[in-house]
């Protein structure tokens, strides 16, 4: 499938003229569609919830969105509750789901009331000791071995961190209803990125039949099943798109299979999607800066791993379209760079594009997840600006540049530092 960016050269231009590149975009209307999608296709399940992994995308104004649209935020750390709160978001609408947890995390997420969904055996006595048991407790599942669907390994849950083995979950759970506990969650994460349209309801599948044993064997009251993220999307033109309806409809089949006739028809579904909701509705837009020719061609950004981190760290595909270049052949091989003094800052290595010229404008795709946040200071570099496409077309600076300020902004004001800043 050949893949559109969501801006046109023109409608860049008119941006940069306010915002200079580099600068993530988000594109809102794109962002309300397929939540809706989401909720339409898992609109048999009563409960249904989709809880935003702010990891992902931790911009207020695009958490507003996908409130604005029905879901909660699942949060892993003390500053990202801290963000749901100020965004509104509190009890039931956060899903906590964090390992090796701080004392103050714990505790922020019982004070707002969010689930927590605990990641080990001994966080039960950790939580009553922090914070007390709450009504409604979620607890991280890891069936350890290797996880496949069909012939092909998807990951591998015996060298994961997460989550608690089988006999686990029962003494947790049986610890946890001696302390008051009177409904439960379950929780497990077992293939990241997978366009699979199998892994929701084989995991689903997993997940109720661990729900209906644990039920049998402690008296449990199973309230929801948190089937976490990791539906993938087509980072490259040449992957499959993740189908949300097949997906919806294979975790229906596996309910009414397992769930239904165990009388616990009343269970709701949870997920925590993060890459599926915001990924394909962002682009690392960015100026060509340098080209040089040595042993290979290479097109030189503005832009560098520090604003897009997934090219150098794992080797991922993103695809680059040159904005007003959309029709031309894309006759040339480039490597396309950033600027660190690290040879992995490339975004594309061997990449077919069409002839590039210094002052070319770029749209970097499916970097509305995991792209702005994963990133950082090295060499100096500074985190680009955070812009919002809205739906009638004009655009808002949802996040304005990191300047050098900022960069400073954590060393002490010792006298040292005073004059330094004095000149
Ligand atoms: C990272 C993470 C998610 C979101 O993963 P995606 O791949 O973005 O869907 C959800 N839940 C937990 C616990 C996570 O760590």
């Amino acid at each position: 499938m050949q893949k559109v960016p969501f801006i046109t050269l023109e409608q860049a231009q008119k941006i940069i003229a306010d915002v200079p590149t580099p600068f993530h975009i988000y594109d809102e209307k794109g962002i309300r569609e397929n939540a809706r999608r989401l909720y339409k296709a898992f609109g048999w399940n009563k409960g249904f919830k989709e809880y935003f992994a702010v990891k992902a995308t931790p911009n207020p104004y695009l958490m507003q969105i996908l409130k604005e649209e029905g879901c909660g935020m699942d949060c892993s750390s003390y500053t990202e509750l801290v963000l749901s709160e100020a965004c509104g978001i509190t009890g039931h609408d956060v899903m906590f789901s964090s390992n090796v947890t701080p004392v103050q995390d714990m505790q922020k997420a019982a004070a707002m009331g969010a689930y927590i969904n605990l990641d080990d055996y001994t966080h039960v006595e950790f939580l009553e000791r922090v914070a007390g048991i709450p009504e409604t407790v979620c607890c991280r599942y890891n069936p350890g071995g290797m996880f496949s669907l069909g012939n092909d390994i998807m990951d591998n849950p015996g060298e994961a961190k997460y989550g608690m083995t089988e006999v686990q979950m029962v003494s947790a759970f049986k610890k946890l209803m001696a302390k008051g506990a009177k409904q439960f969650g379950i929780h497990a994460f077992l293939a990241s990125n997978t366009t699979y349209n199998e892994y929701y309801p084989t995991l689903a599948g997993i997940l109720f039949e661990l729900a209906v044993r644990l039920h049998e064997t402690t008296g449990a009251k199973i309230a929801f099943v948190n089937l976490s993220g990791g539906v993938g999307v087509d980072y490259a033109p040449y992957q499959p798109k993740s189908d949300i309806e097949a997906i919806g409809e294979g975790v229906r089949k596996k309910f009414e299979e397992i769930l239904v006739p165990a009388g616990m028809g009343d269970v709701a579904i949870f997920t925590e999607l993060g890459r599926y909701m915001l990924a394909p509705y962002g682009h690392l837009v960015a100026t060509v800066l340098h080209e040089k020719h040595i042993q290979k061609d290479y097109i030189g950004l503005d832009a560098c791993a520090a604003n897009l981190m997934r090219p150098a760290m794992y080797g991922a595909y993103h695809h680059i379209t040159v904005l007003g270049k959309e029709d031309e052949p894309c006759d040339r091989i480039y490597d396309v760079t950033g600027g660190l003094c690290e040879n992995n800052d490339k975004f594309a290595v061997d990449r077919p594009l069409p002839k590039m010229e210094i002052g070319d404008v770029v749209a970097i795709h499916d970097t509305g997840a995991h792209g702005f946040s994963m990133g950082y200071n090295y060499n100096g570099k500074l985190r680009s600006a955070e812009v919002l496409l809205k739906e009638d077309g004009s655009h808002q600076l949802i996040r304005r540049a990191e300047t050098p300020a900022d960069y400073f902004a954590t060393f002490d004001c010792t006298p040292y530092w005073d004059k330094l800043k004095n000149g």
